[in-house]
């Protein structure tokens, strides 16, 4: 696997590459979720990039940009494990470099959710993407489903914008507890470790409930926040069930077109978020 950092060396690099390429940009601390962005890409495209880079533009002033955990020697390792043929770490100059002066804003479906939450998180991944779309050059782009609206916005730029790649939107990699992979699992001590895998079980109470004919919305996140109260430790931020592409919350579940529900809590310091598809019937 090839390891290059500046856009000169990425572009040489990308010359080199025929046939489909897959795409998996990620902030690295690597987990089995990553990897199997990874595996899929090298199933189903010629060649694999991946990108790791801790985005500062998607970071809120309070938020974890510079704790953000790093750990690019075990990256490297694991990545060349999985198959990837190149990476590219590049630097913070490297992306933004002087006078770079586009932000790219996706409206409407970043008002809610997250973005209700974090003001500016959705421009900065847009425009950090459309970055890496624009030099690595994809066939195909691989995300997950753990970032459920991020996948809708960069889905929505992609269509909108007429951008020449195919975005594919891979299932949630969880632990045996069934606690979402993430790299943010780390900051997590024992008590929060333990209490963490209650957003699985509420979210799949929800979903129990709606396969078995519940559509009334209200009712589902009841559900939920019902199943989130069981845990002292956990402090609900949002409880959503909304439109799988528009994210407007709905009062109904339509069965033939299925929902998003999603969630976002505090478990001690420590903010996860996770969701499920409820899938047309
Ligand atoms: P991140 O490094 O957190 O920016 O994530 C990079 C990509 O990996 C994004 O498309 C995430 O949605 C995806 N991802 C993160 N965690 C998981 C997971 N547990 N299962 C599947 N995909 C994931």
């Amino acid at each position: 696997m090839d390891v290059v950092t500046t856009r000169s060396d990425l572009a040489e690099a990308r010359d080199t590459v025929t046939g489909t390429v897959g795409f998996v940009p990620t902030m690295g601390a690597l987990h089995e979720g990553h990897l199997t962005l990874v595996r899929r890409a090298k199933q189903e495209c010629d060649a694999v990039v991946v990108s790791i880079f801790v985005n500062p533009t998607q970071f809120g002033p309070n938020e974890d940009f510079s704790i953000y955990p790093r750990d690019l020697p075990r990256d490297v390792d694991l990545l060349a494990a999985a198959g990837a043929d190149l990476l590219w770490a590049p630097t913070i100059n490297d992306i933004y470099p002087r006078n770079f002066s586009t932000r790219i804003v996706v409206d409407k479906v970043t008002d809610v959710l997250e973005g209700a939450v974090r003001p500016g998180h959705f421009a900065g991944v847009a425009t950090v993407v459309a970055v890496l779309f624009g030099a690595v050059r994809p066939t195909r782009a691989y995300f997950g489903q753990k970032d459920a609206q991020q996948s809708v916005v960069i889905k929505r730029m992609v269509a909108d914008l007429c951008l020449p790649l195919e975005v594919v939107v891979c299932p949630t990699v969880r632990e045996p507890d069934g606690l979402a992979m993430s790299s943010r699992n780390a900051y997590l001590n024992r008590g929060e470790r333990a209490a963490a895998p209650v957003l699985n079980r509420a979210l799949h109470l929800l979903e129990q409930s709606y396969l078995a004919g519940t559509v009334d919305a209200d009712v589902l996140r009841g559900i939920a926040q019902s199943a989130l109260a069981t845990e002292p430790l956990a402090r609900v931020d949002y409880v959503s069930v909304a439109d799988p592409d528009l994210l407007a919350e709905l009062s109904t579940v339509d069965p033939g077109r299925g929902a998003l529900a999603s969630l976002a809590v505090r478990v001690g310091k420590i903010r996860l978020i996770d969701n499920v598809i409820l899938a047309p019937r």
